[in-house]
């Protein structure tokens, strides 16, 4: 039973009725961004062996902040935000998002903190080929439900520098604006935290930069904004830096050095 004063659960969010869940309202808050992992494992169990992809990971991100999570191939990036993402579930250990803990939720309740608390941008941009840009972004708006979602997808849009490009197909644009369309699908789910796997991974140093410029631009607006990479240089322009190796976290803490501008970072 879940009292008043406590935390959002998913008795209280189960009993709700109805497929629209009872979350928090998400960006006023510090509830919408909160991000707390404990004590969590991920294991896969490949017959003879145990992956140990997350071993005992301990996070908490209550700041709307850029945060990178840093590491060598395999030292378990993608399955931690997958874990945050509502997409995997842990071996053990427990998961809240915006408060909410999803650690046994079932099918539908990972579906509403998709729809209402995280978005994903992934490396390979991810866009529905025959869509527009315009309406690549809608489709962002349409899944979280929100107003007027065609007027908010064009000014989404217009956000990214894209105004002009809104009836292009993505064969019809660079990379860089693929990836742009990618961002901007995801700010128009109004979404809190905003989750990204190697998201300059597929760009030239140039487009990345820019890249990285909008996402920074989006933790100083009030979002949580999560980047895994294994780009040392890229983790420079972060708040807070977290190191992956083998599936434990092993440093967490501002960058070294201290921030850095997205103008002063090279790769
Ligand atoms: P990263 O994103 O940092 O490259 P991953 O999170 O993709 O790392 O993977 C972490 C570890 O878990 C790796 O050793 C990988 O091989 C393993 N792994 C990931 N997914 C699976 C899976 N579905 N089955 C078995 N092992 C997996
Ligand atoms: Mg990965």
């Amino acid at each position: 039973m879940t009292t008043a004063s406590g935390p959002p659960s998913l008795e209280m969010a189960g009993r709700a009725g109805s497929r629209r869940w009872a979350l928090p309202a998400p960006p006023s808050g510090s509830q919408g961004t909160r991000i707390d992992l404990d004590d969590l494992c991920r294991y896969y169990d490949i017959g003879a062996t145990v992956v140990k992809a997350l071993d005992d990971v301990n996070l908490h991100v209550d700041h709307r902040e850029f945060v990178v999570v840093l590491g060598a191939s395999g030292s378990g990036k993608t399955t931690l935000l997958n874990m945050v993402g509502a997409l995997d579930s842990a071996t053990s250990g427990t998961v809240r998002i915006a408060g909410i803990d999803i650690t046994h939720a079932g099918r539908d309740i990972r579906r509403e903190i998709r729809r209402h608390t995280v978005s994903f941008i992934f490396q390979s941009f991810n866009i529905f080929p025959a869509l527009t840009a315009v309406e690549n972004v809608q489709f962002g708006a349409d899944a979280a439900g929100r107003e007027s979602p065609r007027d908010l997808a064009q000014q989404v849009l217009e956000e990214v520098g894209l105004a002009d490009r809104a009836d292009h197909f993505p064969h019809q644009l660079s990379g860089g604006e693929q990836q742009r369309v990618a961002i901007a699908r995801a700010l128009a789910t109004g979404n809190p935290i905003l989750l990204a796997d190697e998201p300059t991974g597929e760009l030239d140093f140039h487009t990345g930069v820019q890249i990285l410029e909008l996402l920074r631009e989006q933790a100083e607006a009030g979002k949580t904004v999560l980047v895994v990479t294994h780009n040392r240089e890229i983790s420079r322009v972060a708040d807070r830096v977290i190191e992956l190796s083998s599936g434990q976290i092993v440093s967490d803490g501002p960058p070294r050095g201290g921030r850095a501008a997205v103008r002063d970072v090279r790769w």
